[in-house]
């Protein structure tokens, strides 16, 4: 690997090797990696370009992020110069295009302020996550892109556009889960709530007749709540319960755990967010794992299928009746919940939604027969999967689980004509 550096701070302005995801599953078709260090060489960056996809974290799974073109220009934003600028009085924060949220979180908390929700990891870039519609879990909590209420771009032709939740309508809607297609990203203003405090308590043992029997009370039963299994039999195996409140929660659905527990079998407690009810801040609890820690297993992959609320009774039936073709492959599957929104390509777009995941082993060829049972398994419930995990669904078929594709078709061929944001990933899905 080599690098190009800026004379005056010494940062790499280029990368040059195989440039991969975080999984290493992907290696991206250009061999360089572009770091601009401003947002004016970043657009001039783009308006010499013939092809511009940007990789933020590089935590998604499938090549969303690709260019596919040899030469066209892998752009990171993490060159820039950080901005987080909050406006106390407003309770908003605007994020570079860059910014990941474990470092916009330490921030926006010291001004006493607080994000409504995040991820299971705070590692993630904030653009990237809001392009993908990347969720963390709460019954009236929105994905993470449902904070949005400001999005600046740099389009095809180098120039800037602001688009804002207030004053442009459904064509802002049409542009927060953009699946990098519309421009570069470089800032976004988010929402901001008072900081909270949360305490996280793990229960054991949740079985899944109890869990469709009470389903809206489990998952109601704090502000956030998410419930893990294995799938080596019909329930739960850990319930992670986040909850404003102070004092014991009160879930008779399953027992304590007695030590700390990691959502993945066989990683340690000690990269995971504190349980046993000890209250801290916000950022701290809502993720499950720490920014200074390897989140997950960080050797797998993940795909997630996210269905209707009213749906998600079946549809865990439908996978419980499939467990041991999952097992044999399956590290651990997560079930979380998240309030309908209008964002046009957003996972939960008019429906509220719960989302079924699931961390692999990392074997493409030994998952691949698996995805294609499960997603059988899942269509009859409308499951629309996450835009950066990996899936074998056809893209064509993808249209008719959004119902605003062909408005998200338009607003990308107004925005960018000539398909500078374009690859693969994007045609396939807009059917071009
Ligand atoms: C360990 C792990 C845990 C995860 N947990 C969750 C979870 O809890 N919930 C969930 O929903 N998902 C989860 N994911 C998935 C992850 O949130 C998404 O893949 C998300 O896109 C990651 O953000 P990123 O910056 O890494 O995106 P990347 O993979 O780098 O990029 C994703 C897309 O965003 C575009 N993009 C990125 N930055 C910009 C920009 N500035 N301007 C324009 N386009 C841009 C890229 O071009 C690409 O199309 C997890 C992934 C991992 C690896």
């Amino acid at each position: 690997m080599s690098s190009d550096s800026d004379s005056v701070s010494g940062a790499p302005r280029s990368v040059a090797g195989p440039v991969r995801n975080w999984a290493g599953n992907i290696t991206f078709t250009p061999s360089v990696l572009h770091r601009p260090a401003s947002v004016d060489e970043l657009s001039g960056l783009v308006a010499d370009a013939r092809r511009v996809r940007v990789l933020g974290s590089g935590h998604s799974f499938n090549r969303i992020a690709d260019p596919d073109d040899r030469d066209g220009l892998l752009v990171s934003l993490a060159g820039l110069p950080s901005l987080i600028e909050v406006d106390e009085a407003a309770r908003t924060v605007r994020v570079g295009g860059g910014v990941r949220y474990a470092e916009l979180a330490r921030v926006v908390h010291t001004h006493g302020l607080a994000l409504p929700n995040m991820a299971s990891l705070p590692h993630i870039s904030v653009a990237g996550s809001v392009a993908t519609g990347t969720h963390g879990s709460g019954n009236g909590l929105g994905s993470l892109a449902t904070h949005v209420r400001g999005v600046e771009l740099v389009t095809a032709s180098g120039e800037g556009l602001s688009l804002s939740r207030d004053k442009d309508g459904e064509r802002f809607e049409g542009a927060v889960v953009s699946l990098g297609a519309l421009g570069v990203t470089t800032a976004l203003t988010l929402d901001l709530v008072p900081a909270f405090e949360v305490r996280q308590d793990v229960f054991r043992g949740l079985a899944l007749d109890v869990l469709e029997a009470e389903f809206d009370a489990i998952t109601g039963a704090g502000h956030s709540v998410s419930l893990f299994t294995g799938w080596q039999h019909a329930g739960f195996d850990q319930v992670w319960l986040k909850r404003t409140e102070t004092g014991a929660p009160r879930f008779p659905w399953a027992r304590p755990a007695e030590v700390a527990m990691h959502p993945v079998p066989g990683m340690p407690a000690e990269n995971c967010t504190p349980q046993f009810g000890a209250p801290g801040p916000w950022f701290e609890r809502l993720p499950h794992f720490r920014p200074e820690f390897t989140p997950s297993n960080g050797a797998e992959l993940q795909s997630e299928y996210l269905v209707p609320r009213s749906a998600a009774p079946g549809a865990l039936r439908a996978v419980a009746a499939i467990r041991e073709a999952l097992v044999p492959v399956l590290q651990v599957c997560e079930v979380r919940t998240m309030a309908a929104d209008r964002l046009w390509l957003s996972p939960a777009y008019g429906r509220d939604t719960v989302g079924l995941h699931f961390t692999w082993l990392p074997d493409g060829a030994a998952l691949a027969p698996v995805l294609g049972r499960l997603e059988q398994a899942l269509a009859p419930f409308g499951a629309r999967p996450h835009w950066g995990k990996v899936s074998t669904i056809a893209p064509s078929a993808l249209g008719a689980l959004w119902p605003r594709m062909p408005d998200f078709a338009a607003l990308v061929a107004e925005l960018d004509p000539e398909g500078c944001f374009s690859n693969t990933f994007v045609r396939e899905v807009l059917g071009s």
